[in-house]
C-alpha cells in the first residue's frame, strides 16, 4: 500500500518543523521524517548557538521555557575597539527549542517519523511525487518540502538547489562556566550576545560569546575557508585550534572550564540562493540557504522561509483541483525575495566586504559605530546604500578598489 500526504517535510529543523506546524494548523495531512532518532533528537542537528530576538519570538509563539538567557544588549568587538548597543535578545536552549517545535507541530496534527533517513525523490513523469527513505522505503506527497539544512538529498538531485562546498562556513561552539563576564579590559558582557571581528581569532569570519546566565556563556566561532580565511589564516590551524588559541590568550577564560557535553558544531553556505521551486517542491530553511549572511542569524529567517512555503502549499492544494505545477510553486520563490530575505545580494556584497577589511580597519569601524545615530545603523544593517556609504572614509578607496576587483561580479 502507498503511504500518501499533502505534505511531506523532509528535516525537522526550524524550517521544516515550522513549515509542517502551519501546514497542520490549516488542515492538511503532513508527514515530517526526521533522520535523527527520536529519544536522542536533536544530536548531531543541536548544532546552534541560538541567540534570536523578540520579532521571532512573538512571530512564532514560542515560549520562555525554551530560553536559557534573556540579553538586553549585542556588543560588536574589534582586537581593540568595542560598540554597544541596546537591544532585547534570547539565547535559546536550541535543543528544547527544536522539541518544542515538534511537539506543537504534533499538537496541530503533523505526524512525525523519526529514524527516517530521506535519501532522494520518487519520481514520476520527471516530477517529484514522494521520497525515498531507509533504503527502499516510500511515501507520496501532492507537495514535499526539502528542510534538511545544508545536506539537501532532495533539492540538490532535483537540481534546484546548488550548494557549494567553496561556500560553506563552519563553525564551532562550546557551552563554558568560570567566564569572567565583566573583564575590565573589555566591555561587560553579563546579558549581552557579542559578536567579534578579529582575523587572527576567526580569519575572514567572526567569534562570539553569548550569556547563558550566572558565569556561563556559549563560546565559539565560525569561517569560509576562502580567500580571505586563506590570507590571515594560520597554517594546519584547524578550527578546534582556533578555539583553542583564543581560550589560551583571552584573560575572560582564565578559570574557564569546558561544561561536558555541550558541544555544538554545524554549517551553513553563505551564497545566493538559485530557484528554489519547482512542480511540487520547495526547498526552505539552510537549504536554499536562507541564513542572513553577515551576522548568521538563521534561526528566524528559516523558520520565516518554512511559513511562506506552508502560505505556498495552502494557496496551491485549497482549489477543487489543487495546481502544484512549477508556476504556482513559484510563488514561494517570490514570498522568499519580497517578506523572508528581501536585499539577499546586498547583503551578500555587505558581508563579503566586512569580511574583507584588515583588523585595523574593524577599530575604526568600532569607533564610527560608537559616533552612529540609531537610524544609520538601523539602515546601514537594512543594507541602505546612502546609509553605508557614510561609513566609509576616503582611506579606504584602495581597500574597496581591491574588493572591487576581486569580488564585485562575482
Ligand atoms: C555553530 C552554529 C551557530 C549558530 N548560531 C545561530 C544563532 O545564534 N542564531 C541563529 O539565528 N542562527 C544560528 N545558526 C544558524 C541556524 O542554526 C540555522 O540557520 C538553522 O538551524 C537552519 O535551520 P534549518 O531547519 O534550515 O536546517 P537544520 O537546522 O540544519 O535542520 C535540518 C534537519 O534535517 C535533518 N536532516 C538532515 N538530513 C536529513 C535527511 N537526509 N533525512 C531526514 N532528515 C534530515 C537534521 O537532522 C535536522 O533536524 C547557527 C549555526 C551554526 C552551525
Amino acid at each position: 500500500m502507498t503511504e500518501q500526504f499533502d505534505v511531506v517535510v523532509a528535516g525537522a529543523g526550524p524550517a521544516g518543523a515550522q513549515c509542517a506546524r502551519d501546514v497542520a494548523e490549516r488542515g492538511y495531512d503532513v508527514l515530517v521524517l526526521e533522520t535523527e532518532a527520536e529519544d536522542e533528537f536533536p544530536r548531531q542537528s543541536n548544532k546552534s548557538t541560538g541567540g534570536t530576538f523578540p520579532s521571532m519570538m512573538a512571530s512564532f509563539n514560542v515560549p520562555d521555557d525554551v530560553v536559557m538567557q534573556f540579553t538586553d544588549s549585542v556588543v560588536l568587538e574589534s582586537p581593540n575597539e568595542h560598540f554597544v548597543r541596546d537591544m532585547a535578545g534570547a539565547v535559546l536552549e536550541f535543543a528544547d527549542f527544536k522539541q518544542w517545535l515538534v511537539d506543537a507541530g504534533r499538537e496541530a496534527g503533523a505526524q512525525y517519523r523519526f529514524d527516517a533517513r530521506v535519501s532522494g525523490p520518487v519520481l514520476e513523469g520527471g516530477e517529484i511525487v514522494g521520497v525515498e527513505y531507509n533504503g527502499g522505503e516510500q511515501v507520496y506527497g501532492d507537495i514535499v518540502v526539502d528542510a534538511t539544512g545544508p545536506s539537501a538529498p532532495l533539492a540538490q538531485e532535483l537540481g534546484v538547489a546548488n550548494l557549494e562546498r567553496r561556500n560553506q562556513a563552519i563553525g564551532v561552539e562550546y557551552e563554558f562556566e568560570g567566564v569572567d563576564l565583566d573583564h575590565p579590559d573589555y566591555a561587560d558582557l553579563t546579558d549581552a550576545m557579542m559578536l567579534r571581528l578579529d582575523h587572527e581569532l576567526a580569519p575572514g569570519g567572526y567569534s562570539w560569546i553569548f550569556h547563558t546566565g550566572a558565569d556561563t556563556a556559549k563560546v565559539g566561532l565560525c569561517y569560509i575557508q576562502n580567500d580571505e580565511f586563506r590570507r590571515h589564516a594560520t597554517a594546519d590551524r584547524t578550527i578546534d585550534g582556533y578555539l583553542d588559541y583564543w581560550l589560551e590568550r583571552d584573560p575572560r577564560f582564565e578559570n574557564a572550564e569546558r561544561i561536558a557535553g555541550k558541544q555544538h558544531r554545524g554549517s551553513a553556505h553563505i551564497q545566493p540562493p538559485d530557484s528554489m521551486s519547482t512542480a511540487n517542491f520547495m526547498a526552505i530553511g539552510d537549504t536554499v540557504p536562507t541564513i542572513d549572511p553577515l551576522w548568521g542569524e538563521g534561526i528566524h529567517k528559516c523558520m520565516e522561509s518554512g511559513r511562506a512555503a506552508a502560505i505556498t502549499a495552502d494557496r496551491c492544494l485549497t482549489p477543487a483541483t489543487p495546481d502544484t505545477s512549477a508556476e504556482e510553486m513559484a510563488i514561494y520563490d517570490e514570498l522568499w525575495h519580497d517578506r523572508v530575505a528581501p536585499k539577499m545580494r546586498t547583503r551578500l556584497l555587505m558581508t563579503r566586504l566586512l569580511y574583507f577589511a584588515p583588523n585595523d580597519r574593524y577599530d575604526r569601524l568600532m569607533r564610527d559605530l560608537q559616533r552612529a545615530d540609531d537610524d544609520t545603523l538601523a539602515r546601514v544593517n537594512n543594507g541602505d546604500k546612502m546609509a553605508m556609504r557614510k561609513m566609509f572614509h576616503l582611506s579606504d578607496l584602495p581597500m574597496l578598489a581591491q574588493f572591487a576587483r576581486q569580488h564585485v561580479g562575482s
